[in-house]
């Protein structure tokens, strides 16, 4: 586990200025909202909510990265991890690591040598990042491949993932904070998926996080109702794969 791979750039030293020639300036107010109000996103948010209820339920919860445990991923038959960004990596629009996940990011590469990507929709989306400036510099300061695509989460195919990681989507895991874009995104398309709690509120329009709390609470409502997520056919034991970080 504490074995890194060749070649494969630690986060210890990740605090960012931008490594690139041209500054990441601060995205203006528009762009933001633009980034997070995803039309396809809320056409699938509506025919989840009238047919599909089980696609929004993660098959594990995680407080963070930190607690799950990728070796355990790895040995039951997990060949590869896909990482959301935004509250899942780093606070909203941001592109520090957020403290205290380096350790968690390191084990996740060292144990899926050369298998790690992020896959965004801020970072290596055509729409928002299309000279890919913004996946290089990740790229560059995580050590991590950002999957350029051209669709956000949660429509579109895995095609770009499965092509990177030369494997199905039934063998990878989605790790991300959104119910109706990571979940539904991973579901549908037969990953693994982790949800994780977002890391920061605060830097999030106020639309957002009001749809965010409504999306919690259809979920909720769900799970009291019974509901329970589709069972993943290489999940054999989901009893060790999240663990107190502290235990
Ligand atoms: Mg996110």
């Amino acid at each position: 586990m504490s074995s890194k791979a060749p070649d494969t750039p630690t986060v210890t030293t990740l605090m960012v200025t931008s490594p690139l020639s041209k500054p990441l300036l601060p995205k203006p107010i528009w762009a933001k909202l633009g980034q997070r109000l995803n039309v396809a996103g809320m056409l699938s948010f509506l025919a989840v909510i009238l047919r599909d209820q089980e696609m929004a339920l993660p098959h594990l919860r995680a407080q963070d990265l930190r607690w799950v445990n990728w070796a355990e991923l790895k040995r039951q038959g997990f060949e590869g991890v896909v990482l959301d960004k935004d509250n899942t990596l780093t606070a909203p629009y941001s592109f520090s690591l957020w403290p205290g996940l380096g350790s968690s990011l390191d084990q996740c590469k060292s144990v899926f040598k050369g298998k790690v990507a992020l896959f965004s929709n801020s970072s290596g989306l055509l729409e928002y990042d299309s000279d890919g400036s913004e996946a290089k510099a990740l790229e560059k300061l995580l050590g991590v491949h950002v999957i350029r695509h051209g669709t956000k989460k949660p429509a579109g195919t895995a095609e770009e993932i499965e092509k990177y990681f030369n494997c199905e989507a039934s063998q990878l895991v989605m790790v991300g904070d959104r119910y109706f874009t990571d979940v539904v995104f991973g579901n549908r398309n037969g990953f693994l998926t982790i949800l994780t709690q977002p890391l920061s509120l605060a830097e999030e329009p106020l639309v957002v996080k009001q749809v965010r709390k409504l999306e919690a609470a259809l979920v909720s409502s769900w799970y009291q109702k019974g509901l329970q997520p589709r069972k993943h056919s290489r999940l054999s034991d989901e009893s060790c794969c999240v663990q107190d970080p502290a235990s």
